[in-house]
């Protein structure tokens, strides 16, 4: 489970570079804003049940606080306070100009019909109150559990309530909404890009090499498929239901079409199924983590054989397991640059909608594998500089933003 005090407890690393004021601190390790619903929902039987929708402000130093909805049975309000903090932190990094925040409604998505996770989607943002939400103020995203469609009927709930239009405030809705193209793998799009970056650095190139991935859902499905197409060998992919591997690779275009199908990823009959621990385990040039937090740790970290590890989902390497799998010299790339793409995307999209003038992919695609290189080398520079992680890099650079917009807004005179 992830932890506020421990995740913020960084920031006092950085600290001893940076110089950071001490209010700046103070003020990072506490969040604006956190709101805690319960709300009625009618069930398909009739039945009224009880949903509990979260969301936290973690900082607006920046601008309009912005940042994913997960929509999981077992999320809570400490998870997702880490998560608002991360997105300050990764928004910061993007050179986004936004605030961070998360939210999250206590649900499986899997068990719900289609019509009540609509009605669970809509009653959040309307129990949430129409004063929370909005272009200027906090901007909702999709995050784990959360579709297209989840995000277009929070849009059109979120516009009912205000009585006029505002694409805007919502992110991640369908393309005819005011939906921006290729946001729906702009993460996996960035997490591929910031993978080719270290494979530079570490003088290696993408034909052929081995790849691991935990999770097949939007970031482990389009990033499979991107991989592929780069002429990757994916040796092992893994869901909920299960892992696969196959040491000749798997076609992630094949298995997709099998689950669409209406099969389970654990019967795919074109790989052998295997524990899904020892999958993290497997020899491999690149893993790639697309699924949930704290998947390697403590226990695990020293077997992990990996090249590479991109942390598409936040937080799947505690802190304790960094360090071995670094004295292992494995190559990290921190969660808030590999998976930063969606957050850039989402920006665009607010662009887009505030202009009404929408991009063609091709430029969308262009500009965020700018920024995710530009992003990329000065991360990389400054950690060659200071002697330190990636991923304190990735904090000096956003750190050292956030404390100047906290200082310039003087509420700490
Ligand atoms: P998703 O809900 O579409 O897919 C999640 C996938 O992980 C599914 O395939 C699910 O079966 C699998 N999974 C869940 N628990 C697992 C377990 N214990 N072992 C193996 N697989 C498991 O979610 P997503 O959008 O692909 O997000 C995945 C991760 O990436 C999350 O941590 C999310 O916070 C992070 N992320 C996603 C985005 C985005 O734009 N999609 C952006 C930033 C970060």
């Amino acid at each position: 489970m992830l932890n506020f005090e421990k995740v913020t407890k960084e920031l006092e690393e950085i600290n001893k570079i940076l110089d950071l004021n001490a209010g700046v601190i103070k003020r990072l390790k506490t969040p604006e804003r956190v709101v805690e619903i319960n709300y009625p929902v009618k069930m398909d039987n009739g039945d009224i049940k009880f949903f509990k929708g979260l969301r936290v402000h973690h900082s607006s130093a920046l601008g309009p606080v912005k940042g994913g909805t997960r929509l999981h049975p077992e999320v809570n309000i400490e998870e997702v306070k880490c998560l608002a903090f991360l997105m300050s932190i990764k928004n910061s990094l993007s050179g986004i100009p936004a605030g961070g925040a998360k939210g999250a409604i206590i649900c499986d998505p899997m068990k719900l019909s289609k019509s009540e996770l609509s009605r669970v989607s809509r009653g959040y943002i309307k129990y949430m109150g129409k004063n929370l939400f909005g272009s200027n103020i906090d901007i909702p995203g999709p995050d784990m559990g959360c579709t297209q469609e989840v995000m277009s009927w929070m849009l059109d709930e979120l516009e009912l309530l205000k009585g006029f239009h505002d694409p805007a405030a919502i992110a991640g809705k369908k393309v005819v909404l005011g939906g921006s193209k290729g946001r729906i793998n702009s993460t996996a799009l960035g997490a591929v890009k910031s993978g080719l970056e270290a494979l530079e650095k570490l003088d290696m190139n993408i034909e052929g090499l081995n790849v691991v991935i935990q999770g097949f859902g939007n970031l482990g499905w389009n990033a499979a498929k991107i991989l592929f197409e780069l002429n990757a060998n994916i040796i092992a992919i893994s869901d909920i239901t299960g892992a696969l591997y196959n040491q000749k690779g798997i076609d992630p275009i094949d298995l997709k079409e099998y689950i669409d199908q209406g099969n389970k990823l654990a019967d795919y009959p074109k790989a052998k199924i295997i524990d899904p621990d020892k999958m993290l385990e497997t020899k491999c040039d690149i893993l790639l983590l697309a699924a949930i937090q704290n998947v390697i740790n403590e226990k695990n970290a020293d077997n992990i054989n990996a090249n590479i590890i991109i942390e598409g989902a936040n937080s799947p390497v505690t802190i304790e397991a960094e360090s071995i799998l670094l004295d292992k010299e494995i190559f990290i790339v921190p969660d808030i640059l590999a998976n930063s793409g969606g957050a850039i995307v989402s920006y665009f999209e607010k662009v887009q909608d505030n202009y009404e003038f929408f991009w063609e992919i091709e430029k969308i695609e262009k500009k965020l594998n700018s920024i995710i290189v530009e992003n990329f080398d000065k991360v990389y520079k400054i950690s060659s500089k200071y002697n330190i992680t990636m991923r304190m890099a990735c904090w000096f650079v956003a750190v050292e933003k956030l404390n100047r917009a906290i200082i310039y807004r003087g509420k700490l005179l």
